[in-house]
């Protein structure tokens, strides 16, 4: 099979990337990493399509520290959250997600920015973007904008940005020293799209969990929050965490697994990841 004709141009600035992504009206998208858009053209999943290349604009690169929060560029590659040192102490859940996420050549050019803006359900850091209240900085010619990752996913695929805008950076608020973040996930084998993930962030002292958020992916079209849950996390009662599981999520059924055995593992997810943030936070 022969790939999708494509135009290629290779923008030399933010602005001029911007300029075109407006002119062309919707003909054209933005190519970062290339890792699942190479990967749709060449299986003639898109149509012909002008290719804006920014894999030159390192302003778009690298984590910065902002006071009470980290910036992280767009084109920050999923290899630099793993190994950036600010990453690690700040929003530890980024690096933790990152390598859970295909294999180390798919990392080192795969980018923040072309994950959230794709937005596969089942991917890693949109989830982690939600439990963490991150913010989307979005960017067009005459504009930029902070969109809550909470409203930013909107459905399959689907995000708030307008077909002229680019995601320029995410915003992640820096964990407090009582908070624990753990990412966890099952795959049928390593590499693979997430069946059942989820991010947990929560102030740990000892059993007791506060401020929890827990977001799950691959169980709907976008990253679902388990409110139920996280309330009964906060009154102490993990069983009735796990059994509020039901009326939070409704996950769907496929060739992978069905919607019961999904809502199960969620459970068995839940369990194992308070009990890690308990234990990392110095309680059993
Ligand atoms: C075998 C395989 C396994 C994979 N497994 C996983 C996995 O387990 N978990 C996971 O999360 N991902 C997985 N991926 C996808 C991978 O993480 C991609 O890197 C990621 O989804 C897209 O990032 P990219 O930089 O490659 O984006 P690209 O492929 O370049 O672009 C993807 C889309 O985002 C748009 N885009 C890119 N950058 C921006 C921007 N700054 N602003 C606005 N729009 C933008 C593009 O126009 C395009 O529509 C896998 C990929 C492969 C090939």
């Amino acid at each position: 099979m022969k790939a999708t004709r494509v135009g290629y141009w290779r923008a030399d600035s933010v602005e001029a990337a911007l300029g075109a992504l407006r002119s062309a009206a919707g003909s054209a998208q933005l190519l970062a990493g290339g890792q699942s858009l190479v990967a749709s053209l060449n299986l003639r999943l898109a149509d012909e399509t002008n290719l804006i290349d920014i894999n030159g604009l390192t302003e778009l690169e690298g984590v910065s520290d902002e006071g009470d929060r980290i910036r992280v560029g767009a084109l920050t590659r999923h290899r630099t959250l793993e190994t950036a040192p600010l990453v690690a102490s700040s929003a530890p859940a980024l690096a933790e997600a990152a390598v859970l996420i295909a294999h180390a050549a798919i990392r080192t050019r795969g980018t923040l920015g072309g994950s959230l803006a794709y937005a596969d359900p089942a991917a890693e850091l949109p989830a982690c973007m939600v439990a963490l209240e991150a913010d989307i900085v979005a960017r067009s010619a005459d504009d930029r904008r902070r969109i809550p990752a909470e409203s930013f996913f909107e459905g399959l695929f689907q995000t708030a940005l307008a077909e002229d805008e680019m995601i320029e950076a995410v915003e992640v608020p820096k964990a407090g020293p009582l908070e624990r973040q753990v990412v966890l996930e099952l795959a049928r084998r390593s590499g693979d799209y997430a069946m059942v993930g989820l991010v947990l962030r929560a102030d740990v002292e000892g059993h007791a969990l506060a401020r929890s958020r827990i977001a799950y992916f691959g169980l709907g079209a976008v990253p679902v929050l388990a409110r139920g849950a996280m309330s009964a996390l906060e009154a102490g009662d993990l069983d009735a965490a796990v059994a509020a599981l039901a009326q939070d999520l409704d996950p769907p059924s496929d060739l992978h697994a069905s919607a019961e055995y999904r809502l199960h593992l969620a459970g068995v997810l839940l369990r194992r990841a308070v009990a890690r943030a308990r234990a990392e936070g110095g309680s059993t």
